[in-house]
């Protein structure tokens, strides 16, 4: 303060208020922690009036050591912003946007005459900044919740999507597989029809030689023996007119039948042949008889993605005639995958009106 001050009375008071408001921003700018002077800790408070209960002085620092800004009346409502050790409190009041005030002559019951409406809109209008607070955190943590709902919803349907395509993966390669074992036993059974039908015909041949040749012979001692026959009547044939003897080389044989065995669809049959002339015999072969096809058995049955198998055996040998494939059931296979296409779109769309009506 300077001495040339003093002398101008109410212009010195607004001098010194204006003076005193500037120095208390400065100071309010002022770190508390700040250099070894500022030697107090300022714990902030939830804004609160009170009131003096007597004069008071309102002072830059919180003990008498520091300077005094203002002196208030008995009364005066300030308002509370933080506390200090050893009973100073922090405070704000008309004209002081900071100042220290001790906390014995303070009184937060509302002098007497005085309204209390001011106390009660302070603690309106923190108990709304309380209720604003409130409101804003659960909104946040609403979102957060909905946000980590969608997150855990997207997680799961891409392992859903995941496990379907393993799914048909494995699925299509068990039908490679099974088609692959199919061609392979079709082919093994061909080859092993076709080794039976050369042994079958082998053995055939085989006993027709061994046939042919026994007729053969028997043909050649039944001959012998008509020949000497002849050769004997002959000798002892003394008449004029000798009896021609009947060789095979003077006629067409004309056979007849005698069946020895019936022929079936899986054997020939066999038959001798006797000259009605001479009585030369010979072996016949009876061809098979053809194969009476049976009803068709199915061996496999065909599903929606998988065709099945049917054979005809004969109904007399149980040979196999034929076999055919069954188509598979695509229709079916079809009909089923539009239905869950479908249904995925249904669900699709429910999901994206709920996200539109929560977002
Ligand atoms: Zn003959
Ligand atoms: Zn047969």
């Amino acid at each position: 303060m300077q001495p040339a001050d003093r002398k101008t009375g109410s212009g010195f008071r607004a001098s010194a208020t204006v003076f005193c408001v500037i120095l208390s921003f400065m100071l309010s700018s002022i770190p508390v922690s700040a250099g070894g002077k500022l030697d107090y800790t300022v714990t902030e408070v939830t804004p609160y009036t009170v009131y003096t209960t007597d004069r008071l002085n309102v002072r830059t620092g919180p003990s008498e050591r520091w300077r005094v800004l203002l002196t208030l009346k008995d009364g005066t409502p300030i308002k509370v912003t933080g506390t200090v050790s050893e009973g100073w409190l922090q405070i704000t009041t008309d004209g002081i946007p900071e100042g220290y005030v001790s906390g014995d002559y303070v009184s937060k019951t509302a002098p007497s005459g005085k309204p209390a409406e001011e106390m009660n809109e302070t603690e309106k209008a923190d108990k709304k900044k309380a209720e604003e607070e409130k409101a804003e955190k659960e909104k946040a943590e609403k979102e957060k919740a909905e946000k980590e709902q969608a997150e855990k919803e997207k997680a799961e349907k891409e392992q859903a999507e995941k496990e379907k395509a393993e799914k048909e993966k494995a699925e299509k390669e068990q039908a490679e597989k099974e088609k692959a074992e199919k061609e392979k036993a079709e082919k093994g059974k061909a080859e092993k029809e076709q080794a039976e039908k050369e042994q079958a015909e082998k053995e055939q041949a085989e006993k027709e030689q061994a046939e042919k040749e026994q007729a053969e012979k028997e043909q050649a001692e039944k001959e012998k023996a008509e020949k000497e026959k002849a050769e004997k009547e002959k000798a002892g044939a003394e008449k004029e007119m000798p009896a021609e003897p009947i060789s095979a080389a003077d006629h067409e044989h004309v056979y007849r039948e005698s069946i020895t065995r019936e022929p079936t669809c899986s054997q020939v049959g066999e038959e001798i042949l006797t000259c009605e002339i001479c009585g030369a015999t010979r072996t016949g072969i009876i061809p098979r008889k053809e194969h009476t096809p049976g009803s068709w058995e199915v061996v496999r049955e065909a599903t929606m993605t998988k065709e099945g198998l049917r054979f005809q055996n004969c109904s007399v040998c149980g040979r196999t005639l034929a076999s055919a494939e069954i188509p598979a059931h695509t229709g079916r296979l079809i009909l089923l995958i539009t239905g869950l296409c479908a249904a995925g779109i249904l669900i699709c769309v429910l999901l994206i009106r709920r996200a539109g009506k929560t977002g």
